[in-house]
């Protein structure tokens, strides 16, 4: 097949678009990379308090467990979930927070709302009997549902909230896990799931004087409404009299804003780099489709997507949305005569194309309802679309034709310049306001223990920051040698899905299957062989070469490291290229082959 007649009439010009994303991208490279970034601890730890539950004060735990779960989110929960369906017992669940939930539990600002289609997002939606209400779901609605899943599969038992780990120990003589906490408890367990989450940890720009704002100040993970007034829904009614900035502009930023807007006397929104901001599209759940679904559809559902995301040919795109529709573009440019199969240049090379049509679209979106031409201007992404989070909201774009709405690109100088007692000074402006708040995002790219906020000892002392500090070393993402029954969850050295809570939901199960071998063979604990490992390691790195060469091309921003993709620490970066119905697939021939092939039991 040669490149389709379109691409020479195309009515843009690919070329130049290239040459923009290199422009625009290189303005804002910045060679202290993730370094930019200020750990949320010492004098900004407040910025981590929990603002929903007092602390209740309890006397510390000396006790022997089966199965420790660390992180109560949609992670813990499907392992909570998978393993009390596979009969394993004695589970418990440590959590930060007050309650399951998460993500969601920790972020609940005005308009939270999750942008992945309910009916994939929401797990165990049959087991559970329970339809989502729209096609998207708002925060308070998938929180409830963390805790259905909590109390239909008995989690809240054994369940130990408002508690961090602080470090983990291998107990070679007792074969058990030493888990502390900073409640002083001292638990032993034979088995360990780590279930962090991949944006657990709240983050802050090293702005110079950020410790010198004399105002209110807070992240939007831990919204203020003793300072705002109002809840998820709106009503914000403290800001009136407030001068307010909020710091970044991204996908959090994006559902925030028009709340904001609405409520402040003036808002500054200080942008370094425009989100893309499609439609939204939500719709109440159609009782009749509904009743129409046909048992498994969920999972059917949940693949069909996962295979759109990463470009494999579907009969239907069921979801059919804003994440799958560059994928439709994709397969309308393949010419229905294509006399031989494309190859994999041709394919990237109209892949790139669907790309510009997509992008062209979301900046029109912008002409179209942004009255200003420069705020305009300002607003629009020059990038691919998933070089960073895509985002969709009604809102957000209009609330810049607001009197009392400001945008300032920050763009040319790589960010905000500098906070002062009263304010943001930036591009030569001082801009006095009453609040900051920072929509500034979470860990991604920091080491793995830095951002769960324990250390784990394996085998000998040998810590896993030391174990990983040239790179993740897993056999299948689950586990590494030298910390043996210890299993992580999440985004790893595994089948990557934007859809994150099916790609727990598999994880979960095959960790469920692990435990269950490890005790049908006699076995005290499983770890990874040296070969098995390396073996695993070297898959998911000859595979990711195209993942990488896109990633480089891009703006920086957590998934690619912010520009820094040598690390290979953005998100994903080191996932299974192939995606997570293939990496499913993998898992379950390695199940039926039956010799744990890469695991050495003890
Ligand atoms: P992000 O990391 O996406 O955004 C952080 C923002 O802060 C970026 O716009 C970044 O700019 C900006 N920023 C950082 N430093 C500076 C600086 N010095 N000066 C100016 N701006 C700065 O965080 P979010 O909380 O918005 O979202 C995190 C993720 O959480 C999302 O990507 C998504 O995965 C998830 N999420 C999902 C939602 C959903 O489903 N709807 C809703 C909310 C979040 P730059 O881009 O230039 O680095």
């Amino acid at each position: 097949m040669s490149l389709p007649r379109e691409y020479s009439n195309l009515g843009f010009d690919p070329d130049a678009l290239r040459e923009k994303y290199q422009i625009e991208r290189d303005k804002r490279l910045r060679d202290d990379a993730n370094e930019q970034y200020v750990e949320v601890s010492g004098d900004f730890a407040h910025y981590v308090d929990d603002p929903y539950v007092e602390r209740e004060e309890r006397d510390p735990i000396d006790d022997e467990m089966n199965v420790v779960i660390i992180g109560g989110g949609f992670g813990g929960l499907m392992t909570g979930a998978r393993f009390r369906e596979a009969g394993i017992e004695d589970i418990h669940v440590i959590e930060a927070g007050g309650d399951f939930g998460g993500t969601w539990y920790w972020n609940r600002y005005p308009g939270a709302q999750c942008d992945i289609e309910s009916y994939c997002y929401l797990p165990l939606l049959e087991e559970l009997n329970y339809m989502p209400k729209e096609k998207y779901s708002y925060a308070p609605e998938i929180y409830e549902h963390s805790q259905r899943i909590a109390k239909e599969y008995d989690l809240y038992d054994g369940a130990i909230f408002q508690t961090k780990v602080t470090e983990l120990h291998w107990l070679e003589d007792e074969a058990r896990w030493l888990v502390k906490t900073d409640r002083d408890d001292t638990l032993r367990a034979r088995f360990v799931v780590m279930s962090t989450g991949p944006l657990n940890r709240p983050k802050l720009p090293s702005i110079p004087g950020i410790d010198e704002f004399e105002g209110h100040t807070f992240h939007t993970s831990r919204w203020d409404y003793e300072y705002t007034d109002g809840d998820h829904s709106g009503g914000l009614t403290n800001l009136a009299d407030k001068r307010v900035a909020v710091i970044g502009t991204g996908a959090t930023t994006i559902q925030a804003v028009p709340f904001v807007g609405e409520h402040a006397k003036e808002l500054f929104v200080f942008q370094r780099t425009p989100s893309s901001v499609d439609v939204r599209g939500n719709a109440p759940t159609d009782p009749k489709w509904a009743a129409s679904l046909e048992p498994g559809w969920q999972r059917a559902r949940r693949e069909n997507f996962n295979d759109m995301v990463i470009g494999r040919p579907v009969a239907e795109d069921l979801v059919n949305d804003g994440w799958t529709e560059i994928f439709r573009t994709l397969a309308s440019l393949i010419p229905r005569d294509a006399d031989k199969a494309v190859s994999p240049e041709e394919a990237a090379a109209l892949a790139e194309i669907a790309d510009f049509k997509k992008m062209n679209g979301i900046r029109d979106r912008v002409d179209s309802l942004v009255t200003d031409s420069d705020t305009a201007e300002a607003l629009k992404p020059w990038y691919r679309q998933f070089c960073k989070r895509p985002t969709f909201n009604d809102e957000y774009l209009p609330t810049f034709d607001r009197r009392n709405v400001t945008l300032v690109d920050t763009s040319e100088t790589k960010g905000v310049e500098r906070i002062t007692k009263t304010g943001i000074e930036t591009g030569g402006q001082h801009y006095d306001v009453d609040c900051i708040i920072f929509a500034t995002g979470f860990e991604v790219g920091t080491s793995y223990t830095r951002r769960s906020g324990f250390e784990i000892h394996g085998q000998d002392g040998q810590t896993l920051s030391d174990y990983w500090a040239d790179g993740l070393r897993t056999l299948h993402g689950f586990s590494s040698r030298g910390f043996p029954n210890c299993f992580q969850v999440g985004f790893s050295q595994n089948g990557f899905s934007v859809n994150l809570t099916s790609v727990l939901d598999d994880q979960a199960q095959h960790v469920a299957y692990l435990i269950n071998e490890i005790n049908a063979r006699g076995a005290k604990y499983a770890q990874p062989t040296e070969e098995g490992e390396a073996d695993w390691v070297s898959t998911i790195r000859q595979l990711a070469v195209a993942n990488t060469a896109f990633f480089e091309a891009c703006t920086p921003g957590y998934y690619n490291n912010e520009g820094d993709v040598s690390a290979r620490r953005g998100l994903g970066a080191e996932a299974y290229a192939p995606g997570a119905n293939a990496f499913n697939r993998l898992l379950k021939e390695w199940r039926e082959e039956g010799s744990l092939d890469g695991l050495e039991l003890t």
